[in-house]
């Protein structure tokens, strides 16, 4: 596996979220990888923190790891923890919390058995573990985002369903 990519990404780490709109939009990732954020003015995106805010109040939450944020982390069980809204986006929260846990294990020498994904509106988690296959793929993820934010120009809009909801709609299509 090609690990030495790592040092070459090393300076730019990629954080959670900009794996995570690799997923949704690549034009989303390009915008926000630029400083171009509209995500405190959305609706949407409130109403994701209030609902983050309202559950699991006991346990310690957002922990900034160097550039990642985790939700919540529990070192004597080696979990990690990342909650959601809604499971609209259920693969690229799956990739998300797959590189939190790569993450911990590359850059902090510290091995996360098992990520949690919690969607409590649904009343729903998913178990996610890191596996061999998903590290080579993350590489590759890691490989392509550092390609795509290099670019001079940002992706065209891809226009579908999601964007009626993205916090960058506005920004695209007005
Ligand atoms: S509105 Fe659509 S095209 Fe624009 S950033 Fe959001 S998802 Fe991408």
């Amino acid at each position: 596996m090609a690990y030495g990519l790592l040092d070459d990404l090393s300076e730019e780490r990629i954080s959670g979220v900009q794996l995570n709109y690799y997923f949704i939009c690549k034009r989303k990732l390009y915008l926000f990888s630029k400083g171009i954020t509209f995500e405190k003015e959305n609706e949407d995106v409130k109403i994701g923190r209030l609902i983050e805010q309202s559950y699991y109040t006991r346990e310690k939450k957002n922990r900034m790891v160097d550039a990642i944020n985790v939700d919540g982390i529990n070192f004597e069980d080696d979990v990690l923890y990342e909650m959601k809204k809604s499971s609209k986006n259920e693969s690229s929260d799956i990739w998300q919390l797959k590189y939190y846990m790569f993450y911990m294990k590359h850059y902090k020498a510290t091995i996360i058995s098992k990520g949690i994904l919690r969607y409590p509106e649904e009343h729903r988690n998913v178990i996610v573990v890191l596996t061999a296959a998903d590290e080579a793929e993350i590489l590759k993820i890691l490989e392509a985002i550092s390609v795509i934010i290099k670019q001079p120009k940002a992706p065209p809009v891809i226009k579908k369903r999601i964007c009626r909801a993205c916090a960058y709609h506005d920004f695209c299509f007005i």
